[in-house]
């Protein structure tokens, strides 16, 4: 009998993952077949994201400090710094600038009446959060007591730590090569755990997609139609033309070789809507199936995973433009310019978690005057954006890691 591939498993649980969702959601809500349903695939679903959160922590350290460590080896450290942070900042701007083309043409949300919402708005209380008190809050956050980090599981401190830790690695030469040793024994033994974990991705993913599809509100969605429209347009565009495309000309991998490498990612980043939980799997995917060399790779993705968020940036720009129009206000150009940029930073900020997004939106919202308490309109809908925006986040962190090591390989071949 041919062995059923994995990458064959995981597109079985998620065609059977959705229909079986819409099942589900075509029975009555109070029956004891659909609560009972609910139950298991959300019992099995969380557990398959526990896993992958336990083994996290270990991951992003080890793969970090090995990553940024061995970059000595290249005499190259700097450029891949510089290629990195540049690739994420005109990705991210392409997206977000996708996003506000599009609201600025369809405007979603003119006519509607604010009205509809009011219930939703009513009992809504946003955490407010101006940009000054977001920077500060951002900045604070960078700095931490790596065991309280590592506890916590608070990646964006793990990552600037392991950061400083391989830094001092590389300083140090030869005088810590057993600390190294060890650091790398550590990555390759996560890296064995995530080979297991995965082995439950196809029955994890299938799970957290019944549940995603089952509990949408269908009603809402129509409602909002023209706004979901724009974002997942956008999206789709963004993460299947623009990606692919940026991979294509600069590292040379054609789409369909970079969507079979990718796809396991891909679609544990749509079902788990985490791309920090997705870390492990983006990992793999990147070093096995995408042939990005292990230093490379090694600090891009957990870099990226909790600071290069595409689609994240999209839609908090879109959705800004989308909520003026449903208050009746009008973005003038340097409006506009400040919910660009703060968009990104928004972005930056949100942590690789489910609806992280949402949170960080209302600093974009304030930034130019409208009403925080109006996220409490997308809220019923974000379960759904969500999976798809963090697909095409991590989708970005897969393209970088290729652009970064073609543009490094490049400049040393340049270099005398
Ligand atoms: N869920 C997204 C991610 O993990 C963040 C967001 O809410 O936009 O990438």
């Amino acid at each position: 009998m041919p062995r059923f591939s994995l990458n064959a498993q995981i597109l079985s649980g998620t065609v059977l993952g959705v229909l079986l969702g819409l099942w589900l959601a075509a029975l009555d809500q109070d029956s004891a077949a659909s609560q009972q349903g609910l139950y298991a695939a959300g019992l099995v679903g969380n557990l398959f994201i526990d896993l992958l959160k336990m083994i996290l922590v270990p991951l992003v350290f080890t793969s970090i400090a090995v990553g940024v460590a061995s970059l000595r080896a290249h005499q190259q450290m700097h450029r891949v710094w510089v290629t990195t942070l540049g690739f994420f900042v005109f990705s991210m701007a392409v997206a977000i600038a996708l996003g506000m083309g599009a609201a600025n043409l369809f405007e979603p949300g003119k006519g509607l009446h604010l009205a509809l919402f009011q219930d939703a708005m009513q009992n809504f209380e946003a955490r407010q959060m101006s940009l000054p008190e977001f920077i500060q809050h951002f900045l604070h956050g960078l700095f931490m007591n790596p065991f309280a980090a590592l506890a916590q599981g608070n990646v964006l401190a793990l990552v600037i730590f392991a950061l400083f830790l391989g830094i001092a690695l590389v300083m140090g030469g030869e005088r810590y090569r057993n600390i190294l040793a060890l650091l790398e024994e550590g990555l390759e033994i996560t890296l064995r755990i995530v080979g297991w974990v995965m082995r439950l991705a196809p029955l994890g993913i299938m799970a957290l997609l019944v549940k995603l599809v089952a509990t949408q509100d269908a009603a809402m969605l129509a409602t909002l139609g023209k706004f979901v429209a724009v974002v997942l347009g956008t999206t789709l565009l963004h993460g299947m033309v623009v990606l692919p495309l940026i991979g294509y000309l600069v590292a040379g991998v054609t789409p369909l070789k970079f969507w079979r490498g990718a796809r396991e990612a891909l679609l544990t980043a749509f079902a788990t809507s985490s791309s920090s939980a997705t870390l492990p799997v983006t990992l793999r995917c990147v070093e096995q199936h995408l042939h990005v060399k292990p230093e490379i790779a090694s600090f891009v993705v957990p870099l990226g995973a909790t600071i290069n968020m595409d689609g994240t940036a999209l839609y908090e720009a879109a959705a800004a433009l989308f909520i003026a129009n449903l208050a009746g206000v009008d973005l003038n150009l340097m409006q506009q310019m400040i919910v660009f940029v703060t968009a990104m930073l928004a972005a930056i900020g949100a942590p690789g978690i489910p609806s992280a997004g949402m949170v960080t939106m209302v600093m974009v919202l304030q930034s130019v005057g409208l009403p925080a308490e109006a996220i409490a309109i997308l809220l019923p809908i974000d379960r759904l954006l969500d999976a798809f925006r963090t697909a095409v986040n991590v989708e970005g962190d897969m393209v970088g890691s290729l652009v970064v090591q073609k543009l490094v390989k490049h400049s040393e071949k340049k270099a005398p």
